[in-house]
């Protein structure tokens, strides 16, 4: 009984540090909940406490959740959050949602499905269309590096999103984010390259690599901030939506301007301005339907079609400039 002691004093030392480092990261209702505290206190008791006890939690449970790194502390929030779900439901009050986040039905281990079907779709479709870029168009086209390289960062980009979606770590969110600023710059700075470094049927050499070296920075600069000085969720969408609302109109307008003789720039101007529209939808800050579909995936997957738009205006546009390249040398 002595020998006994001392172990239950680290167990219930063990659950207060688990407890009180729940409380550190961001709680929203259900997390909070008298309800969804105790299930998870009992629940690690049972089954999360011992050698033997997590032993036996791991004995015959699937190999995807092993392979995708659910523990026996997960797999308690996983349970205890259906419920307070459900226990919500029998009040009735309004569905809560967990250090953040709503309730997502996992599938094989996988938290968001849907967003991670739609963020497969997205890279698939950006290494598709790189590949037919790459047949399409002549390698000493105009843009074919700065092309290539775009596609590679938007198939990085997705990649990461499919991580984080799969499973929230803070690794995999920083990634994510990360990776979505990459992005969102790089399509600033494609269009910078087109429309400020290129003059003449040419590139001026020097002020393509100060739109480069600037936006390059910028994007460390704004990484390293988030990384070691503070990560903050606010600041980190107003920057990702200013980039993109510069670009927005910087697109947008010199589209208009140039439509007459380049009439497929319409592509371009629909899919800047279909992803803005569609930007709205994250706004919807709704439960989701099924437990599947949220605000933040239906996004995803109605800017899956605009992908086909962009790269077909970004063939149309470089195939343009290769035969302006070689007007203007027959001219000279
Ligand atoms: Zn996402």
């Amino acid at each position: 009984m002595m020998a006994a002691v001392p172990s239950q004093i680290i167990t219930i030392l063990t659950i207060y540090l688990v407890f009180s480092a729940i409380k550190f990261v961001q709680c929203s209702h259900g997390d909070r909940h008298p309800v969804y505290q105790r299930c998870l206190q009992s629940c690690f008791y049972a089954n999360c406490s011992t050698k033997t006890d997590l032993q036996e939690f791991d004995a015959g449970r699937p190999w995807y959740l092993r392979a995708l790194l659910w523990d026996c502390e997960d797999e308690c929030g996983y349970e205890c959050m259906w419920n307070t779900v459900e226990y919500y439901h029998s009040i009735p009050l309004p569905c809560p949602q967990f250090h953040g986040k709503w309730p997502f039905l996992r599938i094989f281990g996988i938290q968001e499905v849907a967003s991670v079907v739609f963020s497969i779709c997205h890279g698939a479709l950006h290494l598709y269309f790189w590949l037919k870029f790459r047949s399409k168009v002549p390698s000493e086209a105009p843009m074919y590096i700065v092309w290539q390289a775009y596609s590679l960062i938007c198939i990085n980009a997705w990649v990461w999103s499919t991580v984080f979606h799969t499973r929230d770590f803070i690794w995999t969110e920083r990634m994510d984010y990360f990776c979505a600023t990459s992005l969102v710059l790089a399509s600033l700075l494609t269009h910078c390259i087109r429309v400020v470094g290129w003059h003449g049927g040419t590139f001026h050499v020097g002020i393509t690599c100060l739109c480069i070296g600037v936006l390059s920075t910028l994007f460390f600069i704004h990484v390293w901030y988030l990384a070691f000085i503070k990560f903050d969720y606010g600041y980190n969408m107003k920057v990702n939506v200013a980039i993109g609302a510069v670009n927005t109109v910087w697109i947008v307008l010199w589209g208009i301007q140039n439509i007459r003789n380049q009439p497929y720039v319409w592509k371009a101007i629909v899919t800047v301005l279909g992803t803005s529209l569609l930007l709205l939808l994250e706004l919807g800050d709704f439960a989701p339907v099924g437990w599947i579909f949220d605000a933040h995936s239906i996004w995803h997957g109605a800017t899956v079609p605009l992908v086909c738009f962009w790269y077909s205006y970004i063939m149309d546009d470089t195939l343009y400039m290769y035969e302006l390249m070689f007007k203007f040398k027959k001219t000279v």
